[in-house]
């Protein structure tokens, strides 16, 4: 049989024990704020690395934000070096889950299998996905104990608050320099026929607009930071959102609707906070001298960091010379520049031809609106040649009754295993 046919055929014979470990990562229940259980969901990868002779690296990222004695970041580095030299494969999942929320019909962190499905808080996002690429890797050095080159697994915290103890913490240690790390795949659920390039760039920022207090029933009195805030808003919406929603990327994002800037207003606060819970007396009548709104800010590769944070202060300080009165701050929150792999990057083409293999049909190449941990491996790594591949429906993530399907997660795990044979076993 071709190398290709017992790949395949090997992945296939895995099936119950891929569901298997699929349904023990669920059942630990590594949610992220805070970041529980991460030691746990790193030593049952690393007990079964270790038996699949990967050499296993536990690691802490001390002083990341969120690490602390009470929710240690913990993550996992495990490597397997073949016969002889060559390139290395890494294969990185976050092992970190977002929070369950309400409407679910089976037990979040059960595991149940139902319909040809794995049901669970963090199933498609992305359970599924490590699992995959560990059996592809289990599979691979079944049916080809001689390869060249290195398979590389790592298992990570806190993609779902930024990465930075997870893969940005091992990035600034090198753990991703292209002297030792050649090919990157992120098993993120962008379903079994798509590979993805890379993502839009964020900024958030907050803005501020000052007044002055005074009694309600005399408002010309103080000065309104709400209304202020509304200038804002009506320059928002009638300039700023027509103008980004002209401008579109040459990057296949997906959906449609985000291959276009964006912006979303995260929140607005002004003015006397929210009552507590339990009171049910009236307001009492003032003036507000404050009111912040967060801006998410989502931006195209064509476009440049400094000309995107350029644009909303040339918006205020257009409201500034227009309005009496008025005055603001701002507060830059975060930002993320775009990744995008080249279209013939080598690990896009392995991909892709070991898709048509599986899938009997082309995959579809697409980038994503908002970012995960492919802009550290990029950014501080400085490794371009790096996509997300892996089974689950993107739609079901953070929903929920979450599931990946079986096929699905059997199939890109054939696709993983593929691409490992086509690039390590020359
Ligand atoms: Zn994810």
């Amino acid at each position: 049989m071709a190398r290709d046919d017992r790949l395949i055929a090997e992945v296939a014979a895995r099936r119950d024990e891929l569901v298997a470990l699929t349904q023990a990562l669920i059942r630990i229940p590594t949610l992220n704020p805070p970041g529980r259980h991460y030691r746990e969901i790193c030593e049952l990868l690393q007990a079964r690395l270790a038996h699949a002779g990967f050499a296993c690296e536990l690691l802490r990222a001390e002083e990341a934000p969120g690490d602390s004695d009470r929710y240690p970041r913990w993550n996992l580095v495990a490597r397997r070096d073949g016969a002889r030299a060559g390139e290395c494969v890494h294969f990185n999942g976050h092992t970190d889950v977002v929070e369950v929320g309400h409407g679910w019909s089976v037990d979040p962190f059960g595991g149940e299998v139902r319909e040809g499905r794995v049901y669970g808080r963090g199933a498609c996002d992305m359970k599924g996905g490590i699992a995959a690429a560990v059996v592809a890797a289990e599979a691979f050095l079944a049916v080809c104990p001689d390869f060249a080159g290195a398979v590389e697994i790592s298992a990570t915290a806190d993609e779902e608050t930024g990465g930075y103890g997870g893969v940005a913490w091992l990035a600034e240690r090198g753990y991703f320099a292209p002297e030792k790390v050649q090919h990157v795949i992120i098993p993120e659920p962008l379903n079994k026929d798509r590979v993805c390039l890379g993502h839009r760039g964020v900024w958030w920022a907050e803005i501020e607009t000052q007044g002055r207090i005074a009694h309600g029933s005399m408002p010309f009195l103080g000065d309104s930071a709400i209304r202020h805030m509304g200038a804002v808003l009506k320059e928002i919406e009638e300039r700023l959102l027509p103008a980004l929603a002209a401008r579109r990327t040459e990057m296949p994002v997906v959906p449609e609707g985000a291959r276009a800037s964006t912006l979303n207003i995260n929140s607005v606060h002004g003015g006397e906070p929210e009552p507590e819970e339990g009171f049910d007396g009236f307001p009492a009548p003032c003036v507000a001298d404050r009111c912040r709104i967060v801006i998410d800010r989502r931006f195209l590769i064509e476009e440049e960091i400094g000309a995107v944070k350029g644009e909303i202060r040339a918006l205020l300080e257009g409201v500034r010379e227009g309005r009496p009165g008025f005055s603001y701050g701002i507060r830059e929150l975060f930002e993320v520049l775009p990744s995008m792999a080249p279209a013939d990057a080598p690990i896009v083409r392995h991909t892709a031809a070991a898709v048509e293999r599986v899938l009997g049909r082309p995959p579809e190449m697409v980038a994503s609106p908002g970012t995960y941990d492919q802009k550290h491996i990029d950014r501080i790594g400085r490794l371009r040649n790096c996509i997300a591949y892996g089974p689950g429906v993107l739609d079901l993530a953070h929903q929920p009754d979450e599931w990946v399907g079986i096929d699905d997660m059997v199939e890109s795990a054939q696709v993983m295993a593929l691409v490992l044979g086509g690039i390590l076993a020359r």
